[in-house]
């Protein structure tokens, strides 16, 4: 039994999701203790409950202090089945969160997902669905392992009811091959866009404009931003840039108390500074990457690097939870300036999967 304090380092619920996850890839059990204990609103909230209900799902796992506001969750897994799967969070909670504790042990399962989940699409502090669909799922898939989602319905605070559907393949024959993320590679373009589903389309028109002057980028007052019907209300303004390597996107999200200038400039301000280094991967994507990473380098005993912008107080939470399940050792070098920070996930050698 692993025991893992989830009040270490950022201590949020991140430490829940990575711990679920390896648990469900490597078989061992764990004892969680002090989950989200200093936040506000301590333990498991109903986005932590929803992902822990669907890793017992796909894994058949005996759990116990599933319950809300638990702070100690006991979590023994059993073997992780593909297949149909759907779960509603019931809240507006991100469901993106929910497939990101999921996905790494479906990369090993017996058989393809397809799995559709309910709640928010485009939260504050977790990954948007262009997100994850646009930077995250293509690196995934150049581990060796295929997957389609699809956004059938936005999601957003406080509403929710937003729903994305998910067809994951395990890794192919060549298993899962870790490979080397050190630079973006040319420069392919960058999409700026407005999600308004059920608000003025001036509100899309303000945001954008905004972001284009913030960014020195030509605004054409013709391109039209997407507009969804029975659904919402929400907006998240999203500027996606692409490089021959590596996508990025960010994300901001349009509250009733917040002008559009705000939502414009949080997008430039992330925005310039993914453009102010040349490394691969910006803050959020460095987070996450790891995880599915690690998994890779375990399973092929081949070391593997990247570098991003700047490894945050999360990503080094992330990086010290994975070196509690998988024999793995990660190490971090600043580079020189301009150029990030480059990480290294190589295996320890000390047990073979
Ligand atoms: P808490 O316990 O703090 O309430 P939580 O369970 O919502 O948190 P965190 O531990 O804060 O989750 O983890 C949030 C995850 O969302 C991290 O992996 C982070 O990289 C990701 N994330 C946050 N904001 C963005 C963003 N704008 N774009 C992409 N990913 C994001």
């Amino acid at each position: 039994m692993i025991h893992i304090d989830a009040s270490q380092g950022e201590g949020g619920g991140q430490v829940l999701r990575t711990s679920l996850a390896l648990s469900m890839v490597t078989g061992q059990p764990v004892l969680l203790d002090k989950i989200r204990a200093r936040r506000p609103k301590p333990g498991l909230m109903r986005q932590h409950l929803t992902c822990v209900t669907a890793a017992q799902a796909i894994s058949g796992a005996q759990v116990d202090g599933a319950t809300l506001g638990s702070q100690t969750l006991q979590f023994t897994p059993g073997p992780v089945r593909g297949g149909e799967h759907r779960f509603s969070i019931g809240t507006a909670g991100s469901v993106m969160l929910v497939l990101q504790t999921v996905w790494p042990a479906l990369l090993l399962a017996d058989a393809p997902t397809r799995l559709t989940l309910q709640g928010g699409t485009h939260n504050p502090m977790a990954p948007s669905f262009h997100f994850i669909e646009r930077a995250y799922a293509p690196l995934v898939r150049r581990l060796g392992a295929a997957s389609a989602l699809r956004l059938r319905r936005c999601g957003f605070y406080p509403g929710g009811g937003g729903e994305i559907e998910a067809e994951l393949h395990p890794a192919g024959a060549a298993g899962l091959q870790p490979f080397d993320l050190i630079e973006r590679g040319a420069w392919l373009g960058q999409q700026p866009e407005c999600l308004i589903p059920g608000l003025k389309r001036s509100i899309a028109e303000r945001e954008l404009e905004v972001l284009h002057e913030q960014l020195g980028w030509a605004f054409d007052h013709t391109a039209i931003p997407v507009m969804r019907q029975n659904e919402g209300p929400g907006n998240a303004l999203l500027a996606t840039l692409r490089h021959e390597h590596v996508t990025e996107v960010f994300c901001s999200l349009g509250e009733k108390t917040r002008s559009a200038e705000s939502v414009a400039k949080d997008v430039a301000r992330q925005v310039k500074h993914y453009l102010g280094s040349t490394a691969a991967l910006g803050t959020y994507l460095a987070d996450q990457w790891v995880l599915p990473l690690a998994l890779a380098v375990w399973r092929s005993g081949r070391a593997a690097r990247y570098t991003c912008t700047d490894v945050s107080l999360h990503a080094a939470t992330n990086f010290s939870v994975i070196g509690q399940f998988l024999p793995v050792r990660i190490d971090t070098r600043p580079l020189p300036k301009g150029q990030g920070v480059q990480v290294e996930v190589a295996p320890t050698g000390d047990n073979a999967p």
